[in-house]
């Protein structure tokens, strides 16, 4: 499509970083391109899906501007017919209208509004990067070249595994990094489930878990959460969560028709302990989550655990002058939606500026 065309700027990424990049871009009269990336069962696994994290966690509490109300209307108006699918509506909670914004909903609005202000969205990834020249050249999985005067990277972060080997064995079988995409399956259904983590994500996995299991253990290396007080709440008060300390799986057990059945897990403080066998039907990895920088590798100065590394006084320069990076791909730190979303706003007010500079 664009092998001739010389594009301002090119944004890799769909979450709130690269929505609100686009926006500011657009709005700037720069024409702005965005890789969303592809709806792939390689991605999919890799939990690297278009519209980022956003649209695989359930409410966003802390997000200004959507306090609590009943926003179904008002989605079903704004969002295309196409585009519904991504909605939950009221798979996550009978009281939605006390809670607000879903994270598929916010992230979804962000789309439409990026799309109102003429953003070109290309349902590919970007598989490889060549920024030793410019114009810079992207070429997406189809191996299309597109070229581009400054690029916003903003691929956000992706799920952590444990590492182990039976983990890998029981992926789609029971494994999974993504309560809300598969929480729902029929093999959880009034069975037990084991949630592995100590932060805000896997409090709020095992939260959302007991909706559809019989009970909901939570596995945490030491034995205080990292999670938010709120969220701690939260667990105390859940009757179907029960709290596994100084606990991490060493063995996930089952077979390949029945998937996962029962886990092994190691006492962090007495490694020599027997391990505690428990009954469960799935394993949900809730362990942080690991920059989506791979790509980049040898075009970017990355940090040693794959972050991009700003590199001047503007908050999102690279190492590469016309490249900018915005949200959790550059944010070992903070990690927030609405961080993202201002990051993504820096970056497009910075390639502007790099533009207007170097004309
Ligand atoms: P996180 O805060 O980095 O927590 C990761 C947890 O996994 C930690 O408790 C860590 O243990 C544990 N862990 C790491 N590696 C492990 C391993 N190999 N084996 C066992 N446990 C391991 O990640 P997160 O929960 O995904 O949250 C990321 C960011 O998003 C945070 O800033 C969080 O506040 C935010 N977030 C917010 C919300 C919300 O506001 N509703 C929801 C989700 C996420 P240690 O504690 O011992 O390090």
């Amino acid at each position: 499509m664009n092998e001739v065309t010389t594009q301002n700027v090119a944004i890799i990424g769909s979450g709130p970083a690269g929505w609100t990049a686009a926006i500011y871009a657009a709005r700037a009269a720069l024409e702005p391109i965005l890789f969303e990336g592809a709806l792939t069962p390689e991605n999919q696994d890799a939990g690297r899906l278009p519209m980022g994290q956003l649209a695989t966690t359930t409410y966003v509490e802390n997000y200004p501007g959507f306090p609590a109300g009943d926003l179904r209307e008002y989605l079903k108006t704004t969002i295309a017919e196409e585009r519904q699918y991504a909605l939950p509506y009221d798979t996550f909670d009978d009281d939605a209208s006390k809670r607000g914004v879903s994270g598929p909903a916010l992230v979804e609005l962000m789309r439409k509004q990026a799309l109102d202000c003429g953003v070109r969205v290309v349902s590919e990834d970007v598989a490889k990067v060549d920024f030793s020249k410019r114009p810079f050249k992207l070429i997406d999985s189809n191996g299309d070249e597109y070229f581009a005067r400054s690029v916003i990277v903003a691929t956000g972060a992706s799920a952590r595994w444990l590492g182990l080997t039976s983990e890998e064995l029981f992926k789609n079988n029971g494994v999974s990094a993504c309560a809300v995409c598969d929480g729902a399956l029929p093999r959880f259904y009034k069975r037990p489930i084991l949630v592995v983590g100590g932060g805000d994500s896997a409090a709020e996995d095992a939260l959302y878990l007991t909706k559809f299991a019989s009970k909901v253990y939570l596995a945490h290396r030491r034995d205080q959460l990292r999670a938010s007080n709120v969220m701690q709440k939260r667990l105390r008060e859940n009757p179907k969560v029960e709290l596994l300390w100084n606990r991490v799986p060493t063995e996930i057990l089952g077979s390949s028709e029945k998937g996962v059945e029962r886990v092994k897990l190691a006492n962090t403080l007495d490694l020599k302990e027997a391990p505690l066998e428990i009954e469960a039907s799935g394993v949900f990895v809730a362990i942080g989550r690991r920059p989506n920088t791979e790509f980049l590798e040898g075009a970017l100065n990355l940090d040693a655990n794959g972050f991009i590394l700003h590199e001047s006084a503007s908050a999102t320069a690279t190492s590469v002058p016309g490249v900018f990076a915005a949200g959790d791909c550059a944010d070992s730190r903070y990690r927030q939606a609405i961080v993202a979303a201002g990051s993504g706003a820096c970056a497009a007010l910075d390639a502007e500026r790099f533009l207007m500079e170097s004309e």
